[in-house]
């Protein structure tokens, strides 16, 4: 539906206006599985260090790279007035990728402010920053840690000054890592998948038996199980396993079961009504896919996004506020997981499973009147990261993704002022859409992401208010 915004920034009139009033004028970004527009380039930190995983990585993913630009004292020219100009690309680039695992001292930061400084004037439409790095906890000294964690503020700020729909972003990898458990992250952050995914960092680790390269129909025949998935953004999350492959269950409450029911046939799922918080949740959804899957099926992923909200500052908050959304949005994730993290249960979760919560920047940065929903969206992200440690020799992993803000009905209800400010104030500066939660959560969920274990990755444009 077309809102205020939008309205102001499609209509060529209106569009003028807007400038004149200092508006952001957002760019429709580019999603899917499209690489960006142009070369990739490749530079490592320090110069000359013993690139290897990010250019496996690449090599593992038939992307071709080209050797960055930088800007160098000797590589620059001088122009017409004398003035000193960094080295420029001929053509508009599509992405600059940094290989800063071996950064060790200040000083090799230099050498990332180089490679950017030609790359960012170079950048095209829907371009990408991709710094990877090491995590400064892995490293063995004080100005490694410091130089890793150094990173973090030039994406988060690098991300801020992009425009045309372009993203930063850092991975953190592990001193065993290699470039095929880095692929699957790197073709996410390279593609439209992760439009509405900048300015953060995550961590990349090792995949217990090594990762393979992403395909085409990552879940092809395998159980996916969605929560809250009769519309919004749990509709596409659906939709999206689907067109990779998946036999999706849709789950969500009876007085949905309707609009339940047409998600399962346009995807050729399978529907199951069910409360949640009801006793014995956990148990329905293993005995629907024994049932309708065989006896020996077992889930590949589940997918907690059933949530609601009961907004009001804490002062005029009662115990039925606090537990209905506490319950539906943590409690219900909790319990579910006992069940199907519970080995010999059929129809539990695979021994290579995944599981993904959705949390919010809610939880990360809370909100003023929804002390109950950032209460239990920041549980998400407590429960995420306990677990994940718990069940990584099994080979499955725990993630969360933290949506902003996405267009839903969810965030139709909000007020039209304040609707209109969350939408706007973020790097992107536009909402977010179902699909761009969607993708980020399939990322995750894929088989060949075992390398990421115990994430929470925020889908929110950068937003400046949300984290
Ligand atoms: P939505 O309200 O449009 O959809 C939520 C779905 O969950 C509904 O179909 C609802 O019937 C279902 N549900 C609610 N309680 C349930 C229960 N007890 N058992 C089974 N199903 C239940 O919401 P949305 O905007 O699509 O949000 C999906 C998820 O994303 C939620 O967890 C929400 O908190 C989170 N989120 C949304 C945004 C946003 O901007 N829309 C931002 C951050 C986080």
């Amino acid at each position: 539906m077309p809102n205020l915004f939008s309205t102001v920034t499609s209509n060529p009139v209106a569009k003028a206006v807007g400038k004149q009033l200092g508006l952001p004028q957002p760019v429709t970004l580019r999603r899917g599985r499209d690489l960006p527009t142009g070369d990739v380039v490749l530079g490592t930190a320090p110069v000359g260090a013993a690139g290897g995983i990010v250019a496996d990585a690449l090599a593992a993913l038939g992307v071709p790279a080209v050797e960055a630009l930088r800007d160098d004292p000797a590589a620059r020219t001088t122009d017409d007035e004398g003035r000193a100009r960094p080295p420029a690309y001929e053509q508009r680039i599509g992405a600059v990728v940094v290989d800063a695992t071996a950064a060790t001292t200040i000083a090799d930061l230099e050498a990332v402010r180089a490679l950017l400084r030609p790359a960012l004037k170079g950048m095209g439409t829907c371009g990408r920053v991709v710094l990877v790095g090491t995590a400064p906890e892995l490293t063995d000294a004080t100005e490694s840690a410091a130089t890793q964690q150094a990173l973090e503020g030039i994406v988060r700020s690098v991300g801020k000054e992009l425009r045309a729909g372009a993203t930063a972003n850092l991975v953190w990898t592990a001193p065993g890592s290699t470039g095929a458990d880095l692929a699957s992250t790197l073709s996410f952050l390279l593609e439209g998948r992760s439009a509405y995914v900048s300015g953060q960092p995550w961590r990349v680790g090792t995949a217990p038996e090594g990762a393979a390269v992403p395909a085409d129909s990552p879940f092809d025949g395998r159980v996916v199980v969605v929560t809250g998935a009769a519309r919004g953004i749990g509709a596409d999350i659906a939709r999206v396993f689907a067109r990779d492959g998946a036999k999706v269950v849709v789950v969500d409450i009876p007085a949905s079961g309707e609009a339940l029911g047409k998600v399962a046939n346009e995807i050729g799922g399978t529907a199951l009504q069910l409360d949640i918080t009801a006793t014995g949740a956990g148990d329905r959804i293993a005995d629907h896919v024994t049932h309708r899957y065989g006896p020996d099926a077992r889930i590949h992923a589940i997918v907690h996004n059933a949530g609601i909200t009961r907004d009001k500052l804490l002062v005029n908050t009662d115990e039925d506020r606090w537990g209905s959304v506490l319950d539906v949005n943590l409690a219900a994730q909790f319990r579910i997981n006992e069940v199907l993290l519970d080995k010999g249960r059929a129809g539990g979760l695979a021994e290579d499973g995944r599981v993904v919560g959705v949390a919010s920047t809610s939880g990360v940065a809370g909100n003023r009147g929804q002390s109950n929903y950032a209460a239990s969206k920041a549980g998400v992200i407590g429960l995420v990261r306990a677990l994940a440690p718990q069940v990584a020799d099994r080979g499955i992993t725990v993630n969360a993704v933290a949506p902003g803000f996405i267009e839903t009905e969810m965030t139709g209800k909000i007020p039209l002022a304040t609707r209109e400010f969350a939408r706007r104030f973020n790097s992107l500066q536009q909402g977010g859409k179902p699909v761009d939660v969607a993708e980020t959560i399939a990322y995750l969920a894929a088989p060949t992401s075992g390398a990421v274990n115990g994430q929470v990755i925020r889908v929110c444009g950068q937003s400046q208010i949300g984290a």
